[in-house]
């Protein structure tokens, strides 16, 4: 049977198993697909070792998306402006890298109707998750799209390094003008150490809608502060998760499977170990 899996570490708690098994019974498809721990120094080793035991490709989790990325011998686009690889595809010994995380936003925001063509959007943070949508989400068509991050020059480098016909620009949280966006995207780390980055509320009005890529049972920081500040429309990053390994899945077996009942199971989860 083709054999598939995620590596990362920690590893336990990743939904990815779950996820690609229920795909693999949605869809007919023949597969199994596994968690793999791995170290910074045995990471390459076992890659190699699963793509010598007949492995068809694997998911890359934390921290090992660089990594990934340097093991590639191709990459896609977004992987490429990401500069970290969550997918890769194994053709005999050699290795493509790809990052669905884009992809997966997307397919996320219209699952929920949001709109993007036109629109102010400001997206938060600049490392692997930030860089991951970029192309995806300008491919749109924004009116605008402001990176806003910590360090400054992170946000800069990248607005930099993009070649689009959108208004691109990278800035500081104090840098921010007093009007507000159509869609907040937070792809910052800060709600996983339950932290807020220093947003002022005439960012957002009533009709903002704010999304966190951060997902848990309870709100996140960053939704929560949207919520008691007017919005209307809040969403976190579960659906990103699910959309993300679908694109993945299509991408090994040439066929896309459905989300719906997926997103419902997992938040049921969820607000059950909460
Ligand atoms: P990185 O470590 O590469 O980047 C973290 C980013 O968050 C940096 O830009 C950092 O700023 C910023 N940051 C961290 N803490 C704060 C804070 N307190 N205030 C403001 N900014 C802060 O992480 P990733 O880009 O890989 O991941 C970001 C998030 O996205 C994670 O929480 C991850 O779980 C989530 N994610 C969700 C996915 C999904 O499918 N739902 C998929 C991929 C990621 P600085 O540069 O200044 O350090």
């Amino acid at each position: 049977m083709d054999q598939y899996a995620v590596f990362g570490n920690p590893i336990a708690q990743s939904k990815s198993p779950v996820i690609h098994q229920h795909f693999a019974e949605q869809t007919g498809q023949q597969l199994e697909y596994g968690a793999q721990l791995a170290e910074i120094s045995d990471f390459k080793s076992k890659v190699a070792a699963f793509i010598q035991s007949g492995g068809k490709g694997c998911n890359i989790t934390a921290p090992f998306k660089e990594l990934a990325f340097e093991l590639s011998q191709s990459v896609s686009e977004e992987a490429r402006i990401a500069g970290a690889v969550n997918t890769l595809i194994f053709k005999g010994d050699y290795i493509v890298g790809d990052n669905t995380d884009g992809r997966g936003l997307i397919a996320d925001l219209k699952f929920h109707n949001v709109p993007m063509q036109g629109k102010r959007i400001l997206l938060m943070g600049a490392g692997g998750a930030a860089r991951g949508v970029l192309l995806p989400l300008l491919a749109e068509n924004p009116q605008k799209l402001i990176i806003v991050n910590r360090t400054v020059e992170k946000a800069q480098q990248l607005a930099e390094l993009i070649d689009s016909p959108v208004k691109i620009c990278g800035v500081g949280y104090a840098d921010l003008a007093d009007k507000p966006f159509d869609l907040i995207i937070n792809a910052s780390s800060a709600s996983l150490s339950d932290q807020l980055p220093p947003l002022k509320a005439n960012l957002l009005n009533k009709d903002t809608i704010c999304y966190d890529m951060v997902y848990r049972a309870a709100n996140t920081p960053f939704n929560q502060w949207a919520i008691d500040n007017g919005v209307e429309t809040t969403i976190d990053g579960l659906g990103m998760l699910i959309e993300q390994a679908a694109v993945s899945f299509e991408i090994w077996r040439g066929i896309r499977p459905k989300t719906s009942a997926l997103r419902q199971l997992l938040r049921d989860q969820l607000l059950r170990a909460a």
